[in-house]
């Protein structure tokens, strides 16, 4: 199965915002990143309403990537139309975090967990058109919200829902197997975007918050069992002592 090869650019060092370490380092056998992320600036100002970059001006600083490569670019900027991808010319594709970093913010999610939604989403793509990126009269998602890479998302609120534990719906599943994607691959996206999901520390909150009750006792019941335990420990320590004692 070959992978898909990604170029990855951001605009602006966006460290503050997203750990590039541990998305270099995501194991997948759908996509592989090329070299190293290399950073980008956009000399001009937005030509576009409500301060958005217009596709040409993307264009215009995005280099173009040789033969069967996707070049992905990341900004914290408003895009054309306030879209948060747009696909550009010559296999370019751009993803925005303006507004979705704070609605992931408000959900506890990671931005992590967003650009590797939409990595996949584009993976397949990519890899179903014959490592193309269509750009124009073909359209890639459903209006229904089903927690799938290919959700609308038309109101950008609902991208939560496909940032953590996102699923191939049936429906797209089946779409790509009629391109002639292999089960193979279909199947290894829906087992790898399973790892897609909140960080420890945010599911052990929301259960807290959830079941505030059974955390309680959980708690309790923890802090009974490291009682008991340092009580065996400490005569355990104390006999050793003791021994040592009476063969001196
Ligand atoms: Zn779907």
């Amino acid at each position: 199965m070959e992978k898909v090869k990604i170029k990855l650019y951001r605009i602006g060092n966006l460290y503050k915002e997203i750990d590039f370490r541990a998305l270099e380092q995501w194991n997948s056998k759908i996509f592989t990143f090329i070299d190293d992320i290399q950073t980008l600036s956009i000399q001009e100002d937005t030509q576009g309403p409500f301060w958005r970059y217009l596709d040409k001006q993307l264009e215009n600083i995005i280099p173009k990537p040789d033969n069967k490569i996707l070049s992905l670019c990341i900004i914290d900027h408003p895009l054309e139309e306030n879209y948060y991808i747009r696909r550009l010319s010559d296999n370019r594709v751009c993803i925005s975090i303006h507004e979705i970093k704070d609605i992931l913010k408000t959900e506890e999610i990671s931005l992590n967990n967003y650009l590797l939604r939409c990595i996949y989403e584009l993976a397949l793509v990519f890899h179903s058109q014959n490592s193309k990126v269509p750009i124009s009269l073909y359209k890639l998602a459903h209006d229904e919200n089903r927690g799938c890479l290919f959700d609308m998302n038309a109101h950008k609120e609902n991208i939560a829902k496909s940032c953590n534990l996102p699923i191939l719906c049936d429906e797209c599943y089946v779409k790509y197997k009629a391109y002639s994607v292999s089960t193979e691959f279909l199947d290894r996206i829906r087992k790898e975007i399973k790892k897609i999901n909140r960080n420890l520390f945010y599911i052990i909150k929301a259960f807290i918050q959830k079941r505030p009750i059974v955390s309680i006792v959980l708690t309790s019941l923890f802090a009974i069992f490291l009682n008991i335990l340092s009580s065996y420990i400490f005569e355990k320590i104390k006999e050793l002592f003791q021994n040592i004692g009476n063969v001196g």
